[in-house]
């Protein structure tokens, strides 16, 4: 089964042709810059395999970009399919899925809908994402489309975790509460960190205690108990918990109304103050990228490192404060950018956690190779450490093709 996977951003369009049968990434790409005129043009970057095209292209809104999608993958030498038909479904990345949608749907208009009525809740992604829905069912029209929303796998986390300590209106007005993000990639690293503990150690699936890290430019990190999120770090927004590549994770509320008067700040201004400007960016002064702040570091810059034992120092309070919550620990998931890649940040962050257990191997944890998954740990440690490459798109596909084959059973 041919699965077009589409994850619209504000300004982008990023989609991948899976082939289910096979678990063949026939071909994938991005569409930049889509609705953004000032000094460079929108861009499509197509990969099929190791060759890659990229060229400009004028994508004013989605809807030509999503045109341009359609194109590429039927063009006669970048495509990889002769005609549409070939696609079988579509899934959607969808950011909020509200307290309604606990798992994957089929998109039909009252479910486009409520993914508008939840765009009050996460008002920079939501409309993006259904934009997408919209323009890919024009192109798309006559097979099935599918919403996989990143906080479904969060819906497991009981109310003393998602409940703020806020006067309880707010919530029954407002609908304010922990949602979490990074669902889909949370559940496709615990699900292979169960499987690996189960077959090399034994232990049941429904026992298991699985920390995963996922971080990125995004960054957040869940507690896995027996296979279900009961604790995640982002929140409302993302905007809660780790220090990310832009946001500053948790802060003292108090200082949100502080710098408003202080700085003479509108909402907005502080929002972006908080999402966009602070973080590893923030700290630093320089970049929101972890790989030059390691360069930095080695130049001797002390806000870079600053930026570097925050961001690590964070994420080590975390992973004790799961534990806590889990009451143990038999895995510790890296994943995301950073967490498959950076040995540093996993070394500095596993430092001092051996009084759970934890033990990495340096050698181990130096020499893992990009896009495979490892076993960090010490073989005797009782805590396994585990670098799983994350793949939220295959979850979308597969999430699609359940979807797909519960409403043909249902006919
Ligand atoms: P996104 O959240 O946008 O999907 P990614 O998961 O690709 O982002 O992660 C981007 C982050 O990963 C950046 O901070 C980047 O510097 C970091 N990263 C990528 N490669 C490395 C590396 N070799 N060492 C440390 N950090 C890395």
């Amino acid at each position: 089964m041919k699965v077009l996977v589409i994850n619209c951003g504000s300004s982008s369009l990023k989609y991948q042709l899976v082939n289910l049968g096979e678990y063949l990434v026939m071909a994938k790409g991005i569409a930049d810059r889509v609705g953004l005129q000032l000094y460079e043009s929108a861009s499509l970057t197509h990969r099929v395999n190791e060759r890659v095209w990229k060229y400009d292209v004028d994508m004013p809104d989605h809807y030509k970009a999503m045109e341009e999608v359609v194109k590429v993958l039927l063009h006669p030498e970048m495509g990889v399919i002769k005609s549409l038909e070939e696609i079988e479904a579509v899934g959607h990345r969808v950011v909020h899925g509200g307290e309604r949608f606990t798992g994957s749907v089929l998109i039909d208009e009252e479910v486009e809908r409520a993914i508008e009525e939840c765009a009050a809740l996460a008002p920079l992604h939501n409309p993006p994402n259904l934009t997408g829905i919209r323009a890919a069912k024009l192109y798309l029209s006559n097979i099935p489309h599918v919403a996989v929303f990143d906080t479904a796998f969060h819906s497991t986390i009981p109310p003393h975790a998602y409940i703020y300590a806020l006067p309880y209106q707010l919530y029954e007005k407002h609908r304010i509460r922990r949602y979490g993000f990074h669902g889909t990639s949370h559940y496709y690293v615990s699900r292979k960190a169960m499987k690996y503990l189960e077959e090399r150690f034994g232990i049941p699936p429904l026992d298991s205690k699985i920390i995963t890290c996922h971080l990125g430019n995004g960054c957040s990190i869940t507690a896995v108990l027996g296979g279900e999120s009961v604790d995640t770090s982002m929140g409302f927004t993302p905007a809660e918990g780790l220090v990310m590549g832009t946001r500053c994770g948790d802060i003292d509320p108090a200082i949100v109304p502080f710098i408003i008067e202080r700085e003479n700040l509108s909402p907005k201004e502080v929002d972006d103050l908080l999402n966009k400007r602070s973080g590893l960016l923030g700290i630093s002064g320089q970049t929101n990228d972890m790989r030059d702040i390691e360069e930095e570091i080695a130049k001797g810059n002390k806000r870079a490192k600053l930026a570097f034992d925050i961001f690590c120092y964070r994420v080590k309070k975390y992973i004790g404060a799961y534990a806590a919550a889990m009451g143990g620990v038999h895995a510790i998931v890296f994943t995301g950018g950073i967490g498959e890649n950076g040995p540093m940040e996993r070394e500095a962050i596993c430092e001092g956690l051996e009084f759970l257990g934890v033990k990495i191997n340096p050698q181990k944890n130096e020499e893992t190779i990009k896009g495979r998954e490892a076993d960090i740990s010490e073989e005797n440690a009782e805590v396994r450490v585990l670098v799983i490459p994350t793949n939220e798109e295959l979850v979308i596909a597969e999430e699609t093709r359940r979807v797909v084959s519960l409403m043909k059973g249902s006919v």
